[in-house]
C-alpha cells in the first residue's frame, strides 16, 4: 500500500513554492489542495458512461490504464486575492482572467509533477487530461473524462446548483487527477447524494450563484451550458482584453464567488 501522506506533502510542497502558482503581479494563484482517492473499479465510473452522466464516451480508468488500482484527484482553490477580485461587476476581473489560464498551466504542471512523484514511488501513472487521445468539447458538451465527476468519486465534495463541485475548500478553483497501477486507501464517500452540500436542494435557501450570472444560465434544473458558453466562447466579452494576453476565450465565475460555497460548504 502506498503512503498517502508521501503524495500530500508533496503536492503542498510544490504548490507553495513553484514560482509558476502566481498571477502576473505577484500574488499567489493557488492556496493548498484537497487530495481524494477511488479505488480504479468502484462501479462508479461506469455510471459516468451513463448520457446524463458525463455520457458514452467516458473513459474508465482501466481503458487509460490497464492494471489501474487508484484514482486521485485533487482541487487547487484559488487564493483569496483572485477570489476577491471577481466579487464585483461583471465584467470579470483581469486577475480572475489571469488565473483561468496561467492556473490551468499550473494545474498542468502539478499533474506533471505528481505523474513524477507516482513513478518515484514505483508505480505506473496516466494522467487522462494531458494523453493524446483526452478531448473535451465545450461546443458538443462532450468529453472523455471529467476531472468534477472524478473529484465527486473520490470525495471530494457535491455538485451545487451552478454545477460547481463543492468541496471543504469550496468550488473556485481548479481540479485534476491521475490514475495509477499503485493502491491508496480509498478516502470515505460522503452518503448524502450528488447535491449534499447545496442548500438549494435541501430547502431552496440559497441561489447566490443563479442571482450572480450575469447570463441566466443559471436556472432551476441546474446550469445551462449552452447560455454559459454563449457568454463566454460567443459574445467573448472580454475579447479586447483577452487577446492582450493571447488567452482563447472570454471567462466568467462570477457564480463561484461572492456566494456562500465560495471557500467552504455553506453553513459549516
Ligand atoms: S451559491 Fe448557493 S445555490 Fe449556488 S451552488 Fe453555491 S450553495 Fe448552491
Ligand atoms: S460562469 Fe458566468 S455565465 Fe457561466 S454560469 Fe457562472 S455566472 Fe453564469
Amino acid at each position: 500500500m502506498a503512503d498517502i501522506t508521501l503524495i500530500n506533502d508533496a503536492i503542498d510542497y510544490f504548490v507553495e513554492n513553484d514560482p509558476a502558482n502566481k498571477l502576473p503581479d505577484g500574488m499567489k494563484i493557488f492556496e493548498n489542495p484537497l487530495l481524494g482517492f477511488v479505488d480504479a473499479g468502484d462501479p462508479i465510473f461506469r455510471e459516468f458512461k451513463k448520457e446524463e452522466v458525463v455520457g458514452p464516451l467516458f473513459n474508465l480508468p482501466e481503458e487509460w490504464l490497464p492494471g489501474a488500482k487508484t484514482v486521485i484527484s485533487y482541487f487547487l482553490p484559488f487564493s483569496e486575492h483572485v477570489r476577491t477580485s471577481n466579487y464585483g461587476g461583471p465584467p470579470t476581473s483581469v486577475e480572475w482572467l489571469h488565473a483561468r489560464f496561467l492556473g490551468e498551466q499550473f494545474n498542468q504542471s502539478v499533474r506533471k509533477f505528481l505523474l513524477g512523484e507516482l513513478e518515484k514511488l514505483g508505480g505506473e501513472a496516466v494522467v487522462p487530461a494531458l494523453e493524446d487521445n483526452y478531448f473535451a468539447d465545450y461546443d458538443k458538451f462532450s468529453s472523455n473524462w471529467s476531472e468534477r465527476h472524478i473529484a465527486f468519486a473520490a470525495g471530494l465534495g457535491s455538485f451545487g446548483l451552478n454545477r460547481g463541485l463543492i468541496t471543504e475548500k469550496g468550488l473556485a478553483g481548479r481540479f485534476g487527477s491521475l490514475i495509477t497501477s499503485l493502491y491508496f486507501p480509498p478516502s470515505v464517500r460522503s452518503e448524502g447524494g450528488v447535491f449534499e452540500n447545496c442548500p438549494y436542494y435541501a430547502d431552496k435557501s440559497c441561489s447566490a450563484c443563479a442571482k450572480r450570472c450575469p447570463s441566466g444560465a443559471i436556472r432551476k434544473e441546474g446550469k445551462n451550458k449552452a447560455a454559459c458558453n454563449r457568454y463566454t466562447r460567443v459574445e467573448d466579452h472580454m475579447h479586447e482584453i483577452r487577446l492582450q494576453f493571447e488567452y482563447d476565450h472570454s471567462v466568467c465565475g462570477k457564480c463561484q464567488v461572492n456566494v456562500p460555497c465560495e471557500d467552504r460548504i455553506p453553513g459549516r
